[in-house]
């Protein structure tokens, strides 16, 4: 069981306790003190910091490996190339894809999705077909979709959710109809932390023969995920908030459709040949990585997933379990403040609002304390409306936060409440 090995793949005994402390240690950034302050980071949902390792690993391809892939008969080509393709397996095995082609390299999530979007959708969907999402998605897993209806003249539906922020399945499934060309949806949810339950989602969907394509971008840095388990058709995810580096990112689509979906970007690599009268495109997953793309960027991202699975994600998730429930706990029990999104199945995302205090006032005023959080509408306008808020603060967690990071958030929340009464 990978939550009982330690970080050099040896037993841990189950009674010995996860190392946040240790594990933090590695994250040089947060070693920092921000305005006179220990710098306490609970941003993560926006993006994660990187540890050593990741840093590293970026330097040191660059200072010995680094040249452009592919096409370089030289040493260093054939160097970098084998970085390239060994980080490509890598992330085929840590979300257990069937064969490495299944992973298309992209800029990151809203990538991803706007890649299924314009090929996939534009050769399946037609006037008057339906793409189906829910009320708590990301801007990301809502307006590439418009894109395609208004080009289509598809139409766009919604699942509804309950006051919790839990999907609603019966009204989803009711959703589901002969129209229904695909269905996206978030696997965890940015804004109100909820796991949504893809695996009966994926069941509902394919009972109607609707593909599903999931956003991962929440999921992946705190849940195992397994593609071939879940039985998801697409999944999205961004290579930054998983602790690597930024503008890399990763689609997985099947391959038995993948191969029927046209290429997304014209330009080299993605071809087999050309010619002025007809260009002829190269297999998957290079019809989709047209151009030179961010080399460096996967390799970290490869560095990234190799250090979350020495970590182990299932220690991962029970550790920010018992963190979100001590945080839940301590935020809750303050007078004046209400939670946004009380899902009994959450990751580590807890959105509040105080009263008389607007999240934005709070955000700067939590700041000054040396702690980072976000406030506003986190891309999800459609949501904030549904739960009757402008918008929310969020403070989300990651495996190197800790019980302190938190005291420290609620004493300076209990702070700002004193100070703006
Ligand atoms: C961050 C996020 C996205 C967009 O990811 P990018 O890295 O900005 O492309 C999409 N969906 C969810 C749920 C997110 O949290």
């Amino acid at each position: 069981m990978r939550s009982n090995q330690d970080t050099t793949g040896k037993q841990r005994s189950p009674t010995r306790p996860f190392d946040a402390k240790g594990i933090r240690a590695g994250f040089p950034i947060l070693k920092q003190e921000v305005r006179g302050k220990p710098l306490v980071y609970l941003d993560n949902a926006a993006s994660a910091q990187k540890p050593q390792v990741v840093i590293d690993t970026l330097g040191r391809f660059y200072s010995t490996s680094y040249a452009n892939i592919h096409r370089g008969i030289h040493w260093l080509s054939e160097r970098a190339t084998e970085a390239y393709e060994s980080a490509r397996a890598d992330i085929q095995h840590f979300v257990g894809a069937a064969e490495a082609n299944e992973i298309v390299f992209v800029r990151g999530t809203t990538e991803a999705i706007n890649l299924v979007a314009q090929t996939y959708g534009r050769t399946h969907v037609r006037a008057g077909d339906e793409i189906l999402i829910s009320t708590m998605e990301h801007h990301s897993n809502i307006v590439p979709w418009q894109m395609l209806c208004e080009a289509t003249g598809a139409v766009l539906r919604v699942a509804p959710i309950n006051d919790d922020g839990e999907l609603l399945l019966d009204e989803f499934e009711k959703l589901l109809t002969p129209r229904t060309k695909l269905t996206a949806i978030a696997h965890v949810s940015n804004v109100l932390g909820t796991i949504n339950p893809i695996r009966r989602i994926v069941e509902l969907a394919h009972s109607h023969n609707v593909p599903v394509l999931v956003d991962g971008a929440q999921a992946v840095p705190h849940l195992a995920v397994n593609v071939q388990t879940l039985d998801c058709d697409f999944y999205a995810f961004s290579g930054h908030k998983l602790f690597g580096p930024t503008g890399i990112g990763v689609l997985y689509g099947k391959a038995a459709l993948l191969e029927t979906m046209p290429p997304y970007q014209g330009g080299g690599h993605m071809i087999q040949s050309v010619t002025f009268e007809k260009t002829t495109y190269n297999k998957v997953p290079d019809r989709f990585e047209a151009g030179t793309p961010h080399i460096a960027g996967v390799v970290g991202l490869g560095a990234a997933v190799d250090y979350v699975k020495a970590i182990g994600l299932d220690a991962i998730t029970a550790y920010e379990r018992e963190l979100l429930t001590y945080a839940t706990d301590r935020i809750s029990r303050m007078a004046g403040v209400r939670l946004i999104g009380t899902a009994k199945e959450k990751a580590g995302v807890i959105s509040f609002v105080v009263d008389g205090v607007h999240p934005h006032d709070l955000g700067t005023f939590l700041d000054n304390e040396g702690i980072a959080i976000r406030a506003g509408h986190h891309c999800a306008q459609p949501l904030m409306s549904r739960c009757g808020v402008p918008a929310t603060a969020r403070a989300s967690l990651a495996f190197y936060n800790t019980q302190e990071d938190i005291d420290a958030l609620a004493a300076a929340i209990h702070k700002s409440i004193e100070f703006f009464r």
